[in-house]
């Protein structure tokens, strides 16, 4: 008998349902419509995460549940401005070494804040910026496109289990990356900045930022939530 369960057990553990431990995340959204069923089904069908919304506006003790803490908080909002105690908040989290992914239209959150940009690792710039005397036109997007999302580093764990595919999506063009990133996705759309996926840290945390994850189309696709789930399986380890 014990036999047998040791068995199951080496049955559980090596299959590839098994692979990914359990996750208890946080999922921050507001400030920008997005397909909500299927966005949230998408988590619900990974059978192995737990999730809780909250929706701006935010305040004090927005990225924690009480002494409960997360593995990690997905950031799938876009909110135009954030006060100084929110700012805490964000500072708090990544002080703790929470996992953080941002996902999408996250790059275009708190255009006003720079340090929002050195967390996420990029910003999409709502209006034309002089940086270190160049004019930076405005960012740009087009959705309803075809892309080819190639996988920058087929080795990283964000990026396991894949190949270059293609996605029917929303691109954005034209956003600044940062200098300290580790492309993990890239692009040849022209209507695309070339680095559409990477990882980083700041502070004592781990960060993933997607740009694909416009609607359904991303939401259902195997590939995109294989991104998902690594990437939230990677900074919460
Ligand atoms: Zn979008």
């Amino acid at each position: 008998m014990k036999n047998l369960f040791l068995f199951t057990l080496l049955l559980l553990c090596c299959t590839p349902a098994g692979h990914f431990k359990p996750r208890q995340i946080l999922v921050i959204t507001g400030g920008h419509d997005f397909e909500r069923e299927p966005f949230f089904r998408m988590f619900d069908e990974f059978g192995d995460i737990t999730w809780k919304e909250k929706m701006h506006p935010l305040s004090q003790g927005a990225f924690s549940d009480g002494e409960q803490p997360f593995d990690a908080v997905l950031f799938y909002d876009m909110p135009d401005s954030v006060t100084a105690a929110v700012q805490e908040e964000y500072t708090r989290l990544l002080q703790r070494g929470t996992g953080v992914v941002f996902l999408h239209h996250a790059l275009c959150a708190n255009p006003g804040w720079p340090e929002y940009e050195r967390m996420v690792g990029g910003k999409y710039l709502p209006a034309a910026e002089e940086r270190a005397g160049r004019r930076m036109p405005a960012s740009t997007y087009r959705e309803d496109v075809e892309v080819r999302v190639e996988i920058a580093d087929p080795g990283h764990p964000v990026t396991r289990g894949l190949s270059d595919f293609v996605l029917h999506d929303e691109v954005y063009g034209g956003f600044i990356t940062r200098p300290d990133i580790y492309p993990l996705l890239r692009t040849g759309h022209p209507e695309s900045s070339p680095v559409i996926g990477w990882a980083h840290t700041y502070d004592h945390s781990r960060i993933v930022y997607l740009q694909p994850g416009h609607d359904h189309r991303a939401f259902d696709d195997p590939r995109f939530r294989r991104l998902v789930r690594n990437a939230i399986e990677w900074v919460s380890e």
